[in-house]
């Protein structure tokens, strides 16, 4: 900010020399983490985990599943979040490199779990530049399933809305593809994007995660509500089921069982965690007051 204000007294009210220094800065701060992310994924993931965050069922409250979200701690800057690295990975084409990472790491965990008797299914949101390589994509799961002896089945893949929509007969080929490898498919963040749920009919999905703008809504706007029980009776009649994202109070939460939202995922729950704090969590007295347990019941 300090030197965007030296452009402005330097421009003298120029509005263009505001904005060239401006993105300069942005640049250079951009190629730093794009050499930081690189350096971090040359030394085997240094500084990178994934954090799962649950995806509880509305009838029952069971645990049926876990989104994993990257998580970057840089060695000088700490924490950075996925809203500000992902971008720069996909600007840089760093980003299947970290999707391939991220494919590993999830079905290592997985895997664990599975070791320690918990059956849990683990889906990892895909960019659109993994979809546009899909040899590799495909490739990629395949060895990290077999590596780890997992099912497919226990995998599922998110895609945003508007990334479905970017190419649909392409995306149509490599939904397709990742279908029929047996891994599950999400439509995430939906209702920001312009699809429609004929054209997702289409599509090899299994579910929609309505976007968290109008969850947190609900309360205040009737119109939220309309558009949330649209959502989730359409979904219903074309047999896919219904996640809600960013649920943050029991006012939503209520709101949308009564709406037969399948499952409900935010912070009134869990906030995503490290694996370790997961499990720690879900055999916690406040996750069993809640009524929160995990379903390892086999083949569930
Ligand atoms: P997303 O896939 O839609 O993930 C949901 C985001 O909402 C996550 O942010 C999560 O921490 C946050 N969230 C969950 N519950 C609540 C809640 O109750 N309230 C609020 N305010 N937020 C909640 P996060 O972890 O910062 O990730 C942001 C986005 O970055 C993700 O959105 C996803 O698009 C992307 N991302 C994260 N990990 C990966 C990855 O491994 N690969 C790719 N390609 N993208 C990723
Ligand atoms: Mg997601
Ligand atoms: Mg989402
Ligand atoms: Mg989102």
């Amino acid at each position: 900010a300090g030197s965007a204000a030296q452009a402005v007294k330097r421009g003298g009210g120029n509005g263009f020399a505001f904005f060239e220094a401006h993105m300069q800065d942005g640049v250079r701060d951009q190629l730093e983490l794009a050499r930081d992310l690189r350096a971090a994924l040359e030394d085997g993931g240094q500084g990178l985990c994934l954090h799962y965050q649950p995806k509880v069922s509305g009838a029952t409250a069971r645990v049926l599943g876990v989104e994993a979200l990257l998580r970057w701690q840089h060695p000088q800057r700490g924490p950075v979040g996925p809203g500000s690295f992902i971008p720069v990975a996909e600007r840089f084409g760093i980003i299947t490199a970290l999707g391939d990472w991220v494919i590993d790491e999830a079905c290592r965990q997985m895997a664990a779990w599975r070791d320690e008797g918990l059956r849990l299914r683990v889906a990892i949101n895909l960019s659109v530049q993994q979809l546009r390589q899909p040899e590799a994509l495909l490739q990629r799961l395949q060895q990290a399933l077999a590596r780890h002896q997992l099912d497919a089945s226990q995998l599922s893949c998110e895609i945003t809305e508007s990334v479905a929509m970017e190419d649909a007969a392409a995306t149509e080929r490599v939904l397709q593809r990742l279908g029929d490898l047996g891994v599950s498919l999400s439509i995430d963040d939906f209702g920001t994007g312009y699809s429609s749920l004929a054209y997702l009919r289409r599509l090899p999905v299994s579910q929609l995660k309505i976007d968290r703008s109008f969850v947190q809504d609900l309360e205040t706007s009737a119109d939220a509500r309309a558009i949330v029980k649209a959502v989730i009776e359409l979904a219903h009649a074309l047999g896919l089921e219904v996640v809600a994202e960013g649920v943050e109070t029991e006012g939503q939460a209520a709101v949308l069982r009564a709406k037969r939202c399948d499952k409900l995922q935010g912070y009134l729950y869990a906030r995503p965690m490290a694996a370790d704090a997961l499990v720690a969590w879900a055999r916690s007295p406040e996750a069993a007051q809640a009524g929160v347990i995990f379903d390892d019941t086999p083949g569930f």
